[in-house]
C-alpha cells in the first residue's frame, strides 16, 4: 500500500500534515532523516508509516518505558503488530519478543537504549530484517542538555554495523547547539533535515501578574472543568500545599515531585495519562516522556527558569491540536528571588551571566505588550506575524507615557542618599512626614512631595518596573536599598521616554472566544459527554489510556456531526478500518441513545 491509503485506512486521518509526506517518502525510499517538530507536530507517523510500506521490522529507540508501552498499546489498537523491549518484561516474556522478531512477525520494536547496545540485540538484529532505525528523543544525544542520557552516545554503532538501514532522528528540542551535537553524534551529516515551524497555533500564550495567586488560579482553572491539565510550581513544599488545597476546593488534583517516594509517583504519573481530567500540579520533574495528548491547559505559578524550559513545559499541552491554555502569573518578588539565587550560587562567573541573560528574555517576553507568539518564536529565531491567539493580540494592553513619574522617582532614590527601600522613597514622593522622614530631615528636600499624580499603589508598580527594566537594583550588601545604575542616565538625561501596561485590574476573560468555533449546539456537548464516559468505561477494562482507544478530537467530530451510518463514520478523522471493526457499533449505539436537541 502507498503511504496516503496507509494513512487512511489503517491511522483514519485524511491527510498528512505539514512535513509529514515528504519525510516518509524519503525515508521510505532509504534515505537518513533528521526531523525537528514541535511537540504534538506528529512524529510518530513519519517512521510508524515507513516501517509498514518497507520489508521487514522498524526498530524505535526510545528512553521512555512509559511512552513504549503507550505507543505499543495504541498501535496493537490499530491492527498494527507491535512490542516492546525493556526492563519491565520478564526473561521469558523478552524470549518471546525475541522470537517473534526474529521471525519477522513484528513491523513495530521498541527498544530501551541501554538494551539495544547490548551484544545479544546487536547480533539479533543481524539476523532479523530491518526496516528502519528511528531514535525518538535524539536531543537525549547532546551533552549540554538537560535531558542527556549517557547511553545515546552508542548510538552511532547503528550506523556502523548496519549501514544499509535508513536512520530517522526526531526531536522537539530546536536550539542550533542541540541539532549540531545530533548530528555529529549520531552520524547524520548525510541525513536530510526536516525543521517544521516551532508553532503550536493551538496554544493560547497568556501571562498574569500575580496578585491573589490561588483566586487567580482557581478563577483558571474554572475556565477548564473536567479537563486536563499541569500546574507547575517553583518548589515541592509549594506542590503539595497547592495539591492539598486544590483538593480541599473539590478539583481533582495530585501532587509530584523528586522528592515522593518513586511508587507514589508513579502511582500519580499513570492515574494522570489514564484519567480523563484530573490536575497534576508538579515541579518541573514531571513531564519529559508525558506524551498524553489531551492535556487542556499548562498553568505556571512561578517563573520558569527559562524560555526554553517554558516552551518545552508549555508544550505539553495540546498535543492533539486542540485548543489549549498555556497560562503563567509572575510576581517582581518572584524574578528577584530568582537573581538572588543566581548570584548567590557557587557557579562561575560565565555561567551567572548566562543564568542572568536568560531571565532576562523570559522577561521581556511577560513584559512585552506585543504578541506573545512573536516574541517567543523570534526567540527560537523565527520571524511570524502577530497571532490573535494569546492574551495580547486578543486584548491589547493599553500603555501609558510614565517618563515624568519614572523621573521623579529615580531623583527621589537618589536625593535621598541611595540606601532606602521602596517603602521610605514612596514616603516621600507623596510627602508624609513619618517618624523615617523627619529623623533623615527628608522633608526639606526637593523631592518631598513632588508625586501626588500616583497613588502608593502605582509607585510600588513604577518603582518595580524600574527595577525590572535595571534602572533601578537593589543593593543586597546596604539591606535591600534602592540604588540608581548607569541604565537609569538616558531616563534622568531627559534622552528616553518610559511606557507602562495598564495594570489589568481583572484578569480577563477568555473562554467564551476560545470555545466559540468548537462550542457546538449543546446536544452535542451532552454527546461528548456521554462518549467520553463510554470510553472510559472502555479503556478502563482493557487497562489502557483513554486516548488509546480514541483521541478526543475524533470524539469531539463524532459529537458534532452525529453520524447515522458506517459510511459517515468512517469518514470522522481517527476512525480508521480496525477502530471502525472494533467500535463503529457502539458509537452509533450511544448517538442513538442521546437525542439531539429541538
Ligand atoms: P509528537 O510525537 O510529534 O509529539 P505525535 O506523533 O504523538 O506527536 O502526534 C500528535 C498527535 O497528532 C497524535 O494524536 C496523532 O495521532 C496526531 N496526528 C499525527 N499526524 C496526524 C495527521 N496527519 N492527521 C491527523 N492527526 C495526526
Ligand atoms: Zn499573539
Amino acid at each position: 500500500m502507498n503511504a496516503h491509503d496507509l494513512l487512511q485506512s489503517v491511522f483514519g486521518y485524511p491527510r498528512f500534515r505539514g512535513e509529514q509526506a515528504a519525510i516518509v517518502s524519503h525515508l521510505a525510499a532509504g534515505g537518513d532523516a533528521l526531523v525537528l517538530m514541535p511537540t504534538g507536530g506528529g512524529k510518530s507517523l513519519c517512521y510508524q508509516i515507513p516501517a509498514l510500506m518497507r520489508p521487514g521490522t522498524g526498530v524505535v529507540v526510545s528512553p521512555l518505558i512509559a511512552l513504549m508501552h503507550d505507543q505499543v498499546a495504541a498501535l496493537r489498537e490499530l491492527g498494527i503488530p507491535a512490542a516492546y523491549l525493556n526492563s519491565s518484561l520478564s526473561a521469558a516474556e523478552a524470549r518471546a519478543v525475541e522470537r517473534a522478531f526474529l521471525a519477522g512477525e513484528l513491523k513495530l520494536l521498541y527498544v530501551a537504549p541501554e538494551r539495544l547496545l547490548t551484544e545479544r540485540f546487536l547480533d539479533l538484529m543481524t539476523r532479523a530484517c530491518l526496516a528502519l532505525f528511528a531514535i525518538d528523543e535524539a536531543h537525549c544525544v547532546a551533552q549540554w542538555g538537560h535531558d542527556f542520557r549517557p547511553e545515546y552516545l552508542g548510538l552511532n554503532v547503528l550506523h556502523e554495523r548496519f549501514p544499509g538501514v535508513p536512520r530517522i532522528a526526531l526531536t522537539a528540542t530546536a536550539d542550533a547547539l542541540t541539532r549540531q551535537e545530533i548530528v555529529e553524534r549520531l552520524d547524520l551529516k548525510a541525513a536530510r533535515v526536516f525543521a517544521a515551524s516551532f508553532d503550536r497555533p493551538n496554544i493560547r500564550y497568556r501571562i498574569e501578574e500575580k496578585m491573589d495567586g490561588r483566586r487567580q488560579l482557581l478563577g483558571f482553572l474554572r475556565e477548564h472543568p473536567g479537563e486536563a491539565g499541569i500546574v507547575y510550581c517553583g518548589s515541592r513544599r509549594k506542590v503539595e500545599t497547592v495539591a492539598a488545597w486544590l483538593s480541599d476546593a473539590g478539583l481533582p488534583a495530585l501532587p509530584y515531585h523528586a522528592g515522593m517516594d518513586a511508587e507514589t509517583r508513579r502511582q500519580h504519573q499513570d492515574r494522570f495519562q489514564r484519567e480523563d481530567g484530573l490536575i497534576m500540579v508538579a515541579t518541573i520533574a514531571f513531564g519529559m516522556g508525558i506524551d498524553k495528548p489531551d492535556v487542556r491547559f499548562v498553568a505556571h505559578l512561578d517563573l520558569p527558569r527559562s524560555v526554553e524550559g517554558y516552551y518545552q513545559e508549555t508544550g505539553r499541552a495540546g498535543r492533539d491540536g486542540l485548543p489549549a491554555e498555556a497560562w503563567m502569573l509572575w510576581g517582581a518578588g518572584d524574578l528577584a528571588a530568582q537573581r538572588r539565587f543566581i548570584d548567590t550560587s557557587e557557579a562561575e562567573a560565565a555561567f551567572k551571566r548566562v543564568a542572568h541573560a536568560k531571565l532576562d528574555a523570559l522577561l521581556a517576553l511577560v513584559e512585552t505588550a506585543g504578541c506573545r507568539r512573536q516574541a517567543l518564536l523570534a526567540y527560537f529565531g523565527e520571524a511570524s506575524p502577530p497571532c490573535g491567539n494569546c492574551d495580547n493580540c486578543l486584548a491589547p494592553p493599553r500603555l501609558w507615557d510614565a517618563t515624568e513619574p519614572a523621573r521623579k522617582a529615580l531623583s527621589a532614590v537618589y536625593r535621598t542618599g541611595q540606601r532606602f527601600g521602596a517603602g521610605h522613597v514612596i514616603d516621600v514622593l507623596l510627602g508624609r512626614e513619618t517618624d523615617k522622614v523627619r529623623a533623615w530631615g527628608h522633608q526639606r528636600l526637593s523631592v518631598f512631595g513632588i508625586g501626588g499624580e500616583l497613588d502608593e499603589r502605582r509607585w510600588r508598580g513604577l518603582l518595580r518596573q524600574l527595577l525590572l527594566r535595571g534602572m533601578l537594583a537593589t543593593d543586597h550588601e546596604a539591606h535591600g536599598g534602592l540604588k540608581l545604575t548607569e541604565a537609569a542616565r538616558p531616563l534622568l538625561r531627559g534622552e528616553e521616554t518610559f511606557m507602562l501596561r495598564e495594570a489589568a485590574e481583572r484578569p480577563q476573560r477568555t473562554r467564551d472566544a476560545r470555545r466559540a468555533p468548537a462550542s457546538p449546539a449543546s446536544g452535542a456537548e451532552a454527546l461528548f459527554e456521554r462518549l467520553r464516559a463510554w470510553r472510559r468505561q472502555l479503556a478502563n477494562d482493557k487497562g489502557v489510556p483513554a486516548y488509546v482507544i480514541l483521541h478526543d478530537s475524533t470524539l469531539r467530530a463524532i459529537a458534532e456531526q452525529r453520524p447515522d451510518s458506517l459510511a459517515a463514520l468512517a469518514a470522522i478523522p481517527g476512525m480508521g478500518a480496525r477502530k471502525l471493526e472494533a467500535y463503529a457499533a457502539a458509537i452509533l449505539e450511544v448517538i442513538e441513545g442521546v437525542t439531539p436537541p429541538a
